[in-house]
C-alpha cells in the first residue's frame, strides 16, 4: 500500500486529517513517526504557497509522498489578518488562548459591528521527488464570537461561529466541524484527485 506523510506536527490538524483521509487506500504517517525532519520556513505570501513548500520539503526529507495543509483565519474588519500569520499572530511561543485574546482585542478596537471571518485551508500533495501533484483550497465562512467558548477542536475554534449555527466550533460536535470545515472541503477535492490517480495505477 502506498505511504502518505501528513506533513504537520499540529496535533489538532493530524487528528482531523487522519479522520478525513481514513477511507483512502494509503498508509498514513505523520511527522511524529518521522522525528528526524525539520520544519521549513513558511515564507509564502499565500496559504497555497506555504502548503506547496511544506509538501515539497517533507517529501524530499522523507522520500515519501507528503500532504501538507496550510490554514488560518481571515477577519474582514482586520483586512484579512491574521491570515498566513495565524499560527504566529501573538509571537512564536504564544499559546492558542493568547492568540484568541489578541484577536478579540484588535477586533474590539475597530469599534465596528463587522465580525465576519473565514477559515481558509490550502492542501498540497507532493510525490517523493518533491513535485506538486495535487492541490486544493477550502473555505468556511462564519463570524467571530464576543468571547471564547467550548473545548472542542483547536486553535481559533472557540471563537468561530460557522454560518448556519449559533455556537462556536469549540462547542459544536466534532462530527459537525468535520462535515463543514475548510479542511474538509479542501480534503474532499484532494481525495477525488488521489482516487483518480490510484484508479489509473490499477
Ligand atoms: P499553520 O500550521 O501554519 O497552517 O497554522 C495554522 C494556524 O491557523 C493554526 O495554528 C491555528 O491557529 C489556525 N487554524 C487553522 N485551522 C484551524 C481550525 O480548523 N480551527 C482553528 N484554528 C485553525
Amino acid at each position: 500500500m502506498m505511504k502518505l506523510v501528513i506533513a504537520t506536527r499540529n496535533a489538532g490538524k493530524i487528528k482531523e486529517l487522519e479522520e478525513l483521509l481514513a477511507d483512502l487506500p494509503v498508509h498514513l504517517h505523520n511527522l511524529n513517526d518521522l522525528p528526524n525532519t525539520f520544519e521549513p520556513e513558511e515564507s509564502g505570501a499565500t496559504f497555497a504557497e506555504n502548503a506547496a513548500l511544506k509538501a515539497k520539503s517533507y517529501a524530499l526529507q522523507t522520500g515519501l509522498w507528503a500532504l501538507a495543509d496550510d490554514s488560518g483565519l481571515e477577519v474582514e474588519a482586520l483586512n484579512g489578518a491574521p491570515g498566513v500569520f495565524s499560527a504566529r499572530y501573538a509571537g512564536e511561543n504564544a499559546v492558542d488562548k493568547e492568540r484568541i485574546e489578541k484577536l478579540l482585542g484588535e477586533l474590539a478596537e475597530t469599534h465596528g459591528s463587522n465580525r465576519r471571518a473565514r477559515f481558509v485551508c490550502a492542501v498540497a500533495v507532493a510525490d517523493e521527488s518533491g513535485e506538486i501533484k495535487f492541490n486544493a483550497e477550502g473555505i468556511c465562512n462564519g463570524s467571530i464570537a464576543f468571547e471564547a467558548s467550548g473545548e472542542g477542536g483547536f486553535g481559533y475554534d472557540p471563537i468561530i461561529i460557522p454560518d448556519g449555527f449559533s455556537a462556536t466550533f469549540g462547542e459544536l460536535a466534532n462530527e459537525i466541524k468535520q462535515s463543514i470545515s475548510h479542511r474538509k472541503q479542501a480534503i474532499d477535492k484532494i481525495i477525488q484527485q488521489l482516487r483518480r490517480f490510484y484508479d489509473g495505477l490499477s
